[in-house]
């Protein structure tokens, strides 16, 4: 058997509440899921779900101190809602597709925000403001066999303990269920896969040193530090 040519780069992996890691395939994420947010960033609230992706290597463990990227002048938090699959799901219903969720997270869709613009300005892909080196953060998965399947739940996220997004799950325009169904049509969605499912209103910049600290009522929470 032919051997590598160097040592391969580690399997990405999460942290599991409760003991034990989730190897992660690739990460899924949702734009403009929150009717106050698609607003907040000059769109209206009836769009279909639109995805985009980061590489498995962009995740980061929560608590982790986060380099101020490169390329950027204003660096932002998204929290979020992060969905971890655990079967397969492809061309699936919504009503079928909770079956494919094996946990849930909280994680925090690091963002770019002026490259983002930019791009989208030239209609070119987003690449270069979404998927880049630590821009995945993750907190533990809650196994949705211990937590269950929330449906509201209250999603916070506070920059140097002063709260800046607060909102309710049951607000995001596209469900869990939704989003899978509607994003199996395109893929063989499986055991590795994650989903954030998008921020709500009150996005903003940090600055090196601020402290970052995101809570789902039930699931979880999420922290990082920008160095
Ligand atoms: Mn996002």
């Amino acid at each position: 058997m032919a051997e590598y040519v160097f040592p391969p780069p580690p399997v990405p992996a999460a942290a599991v509440r409760g003991g034990g890691l989730y190897p992660v395939s690739r990460i899924f994420c949702v734009g403009r899921n929150y009717a106050a947010h698609a607003r907040e960033m000059g769109g209206d609230d009836r769009e279909p779900p639109f995805f985009f992706t980061k590489p498995a290597s962009a995740l980061t463990p929560s608590g982790a101190a986060i380099p101020y990227p490169p390329g950027t002048d204003d660096y932002h938090y998204e929290m979020e809602l992060v969905l971890a699959l655990g079967a397969p799901a492809h061309a699936v219903s919504a009503p079928d597709a909770e079956a494919a969720i094996w946990g849930y997270a909280c994680g925090l869709d690091m963002t770019r925000r002026d490259l983002q613009a930019a791009l989208r300005e030239k209609k070119q892909p987003w690449d270069l403001s979404k998927a880049f080196e630590q821009s995945a953060v993750l907190g533990e998965i809650a196994p949705a066999a211990a937590v269950g399947h929330p449906r509201s739940a209250a999603i916070t996220l506070a920059v140097n303990g002063e709260t800046r997004q607060k909102a309710d799950i049951a607000d995001m325009i596209w469900s869990a269920s939704e989003i899978i169904a509607a994003l199996s049509r395109y893929y063989h969605l499986g055991p590795g896969d994650l989903i954030y499912t998008g921020t709500p209103a009150g996005v903003g910049a940090v600055r090196a040193g601020d402290r970052l600290e995101g809570a789902i009522a039930g699931v979880g929470a999420v922290a990082a530090t920008i160095g």
